[in-house]
Parts: structure tokens; sequence; C-alpha cells
């Protein structure tokens, strides 16, 4: 299997000017968080901690959230307990275009799974037409990656029933709900009743290379994750667990300022696409874009490297030849937009 991972270390190898295909927030981590983490090792936080994570971590969290501190996990990444959920789950519904280790992680564990296609023309809003008692779990992601769309409250309410009426588990990976541009609610303010939720520590404070995330579930999906933990990783880095509280201290003040800087990217991007004549769906959270192009993208993605400028092809969502995935993580969208109509000039 050709994955999106094997495609950026190609990317890479090319070293363009203008990176828009990774995930991976251009903001530095605050320094305040720096020195706790610095603070942290001076302070001898080199040891294993409890697999659920330190205590004042979850507690915060569970502030945070508005539940009991034994519906937290401390986890390494947001990545590991989602592989881990699959792991624990029969048949799953992944939804396209979606976050490509969704799907990776099905086919390496060789776990059943059903695939639900939503459309350019639909706004990208699956239809959950076949979810069946068959199912046990899905996964979803809003603010999506690599759309950048959330959910009506109308279809998360039907989606939450569907799960409800059907015993499936619902995963709501919310890792990119510190960043929304219109109205956005979680799938926490539902009634739903077997939930986990997904956080994590890497795009919302640029801690990336920390490998936090966290889950918030029930007590028994939270001992589950736990004991997967124990077996694998034993538990989060330490000094990272108390540099993550540190984070959570300035989240607002953090938050609020990525937003500034991403929502006048995602003006920028959008009004410089509109002027190429390139469609998209507008984004409404998350720092990615998805437009729609006359050519397929893998040339096009070939072509623009060329011109400095990194994108990742729409194949890797899902059967999306004629789209491509942009990254708001430069300063520079308008000019590589602006690149990108070049080269779609040039191919058209
Ligand atoms: N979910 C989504 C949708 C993502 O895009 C990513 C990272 N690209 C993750 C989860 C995992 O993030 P991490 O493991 O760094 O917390």
């Amino acid at each position: 299997m050709r994955t999106m991972y094997d495609h950026i270390e190609k990317i890479r190898q090319h070293n363009p000017e203008i990176r828009l295909d990774i995930g991976q927030p251009d903001l530095p981590v605050d320094q305040r968080i720096i020195e706790a983490t610095v603070e942290a090792l001076r302070a001898g936080k080199t040891r294993y901690t409890s697999a659920y994570g330190i205590t004042q971590l979850r507690e915060a969290l569970a502030e945070l959230h508005n539940v009991s501190t034994d519906q937290v996990l401390i986890t390494v990444g947001g990545k590991l307990p989602i592989y881990a959920a699959i792991y624990l789950s029969g048949k799953a519904a992944v939804i396209h275009p979606g976050w490509p280790a969704y799907e990776e992680n099905l086919e390496f564990l060789k776990k059943p799974y059903t695939t639900i296609h939503a459309t350019f023309e639909d706004q990208f809003c699956p239809s959950f037409e076949l979810l069946d008692s068959t199912f046990d779990l899905i996964l979803t992601n809003y603010p999506n990656n690599p759309t950048g769309t959330v959910l009506s409250r109308a279809k998360m309410k039907e989606l939450v029933d569907l799960c409800n009426d059907h015993q499936i588990t619902l995963l709501a990976d919310e890792i990119y709900s510190f960043l929304v541009y219109d109205d956005f609610v979680s799938f926490m303010e539902f009634d739903c009743e077997d939930l986990i939720y997904i956080g994590s520590f890497s795009k919302s404070f640029s801690m990336t290379g920390y490998r936090l995330g966290y889950v918030v579930s029930s007590p028994q999906w939270i001992r589950k994750l736990e004991d997967f933990q124990v077996h694998t990783v034993t538990c989060s880095v330490e000094f990272a667990q108390w540099a993550a509280l540190k984070a959570l201290t300035l989240r607002e003040e953090i938050n609020s300022k990525a937003h500034d800087i991403y929502v006048s990217r995602k003006k920028a991007t959008e009004k410089a696409l509109a002027g190429i004549g390139v469609p998209f769906v507008p984004c409404q959270g998350a720092f990615y874009l998805f437009p729609k192009i006359q050519v397929d993208s893998e040339l096009f993605g070939e072509e623009l490297l060329k011109e400095g400028v990194s994108v990742i092809p729409g194949v890797f969502f899902g059967d999306y030849s004629h789209h491509f995935r942009l990254s708001l993580v430069s300063d520079r969208m308008e000019e590589a937009v602006s690149r990108m109509g070049a080269v779609l000039e040039r191919l058209t």
C-alpha cells in the first residue's frame, strides 16, 4: 500500500520552498511551554508515570471537558488510542475524504471496514445510511482533515442516534476543535452512549514532537485503552506531560493567537483560489483546504513541486483524483496559490 507518509518522504527529499503538504503547524511552541519542559527535566520528571498519565494533567483535562478524572487517559499522541480502538473493535466505518491513517491502521490490523464516500457537491457531508448493527465502530474527524469542514448539529444528532440504535462506538477525533471559524459543536455535547473522544496537544500547541494526546470516554473504555498502553508503550513521556499541564494554563491565549493567524491565511488563500478559478468548500475549521481541479492532482502535485510548492494529491484521502489538500501552514499562501495558477494554466 502506497501511503501518504511515503509521499511526504519523497516531497521532503525535494526540499520545496513552500511546504503546504504536511499537517505540521509552522507556529513555534510557546516559549513558556519550552521553559516548563526544561524545568520538568531539571526537576527529574524523567521517569515512568502511571499508564493513565499524571494525575494533575488528567484532572486539568477532566475540568476542561467537565467529566470525571477516571474518564481521562493521557496517551502517546492522538494516533495511538485511535489505533488501539481499532485494534479492540470489529467492523468499522471510515469517512472519505479522511485522514489516511484510519484506513492504514484498519488495513494493518486486517480489520473489516466500509468506506463512506462524501462528495464535493454535497460539501463533503457524508450519508450514514449504510450503518447497521454489523458495525462496531465509526471513525469521525471534525473539523476535518483534509476538507476543513464540520458537520451540522442535525447531522451529528442523526449519527449519534444511529450509533445508539445499533450499539456502534462513535470515535470523535476532534484534535482540530481548537481552531474553528464558524459554529462548531463537539460530539461530547450529545447523548452518545458509547463515545471515544480524541484530543491532542500536537496541533493546538504545535507540540507534535512531544507525542502527547488524550482520550475522554467511559471508565470502561479508559481501562481498556490504558491496558493497551501498558502492553505497548507503558506510558506517555513524563516531562512532556508536565509541559502539557503548563500549556493548558495558556490555552486561551495561545489558541486565540493561532486563530487570528489562521483566519487571515484562510481568507487570503480562499480569495486567491477564487481568483484563479479553483473551486473549494470554504474551510470551517482546522488548517486545511481540499480544492477541486480539472486535471489529475498527482500530475498537478508533481508539476507544482517543480515550482517549489508542495501539496498532497487527493488520492490519499479516498477516490478524489481531482482534488488536492493544502495546509495553511505558511505565511506565503498567496504566492503559493499564484504558482498553482501558473501550473494549472500550463496543464489545461
Ligand atoms: N487525527 C487527525 C485527523 C490528524 O490529522 C492527526 C495528525 N496528523 C492525528 C489524529 C494524530 O495526531 P497526534 O498523534 O500527533 O496527536
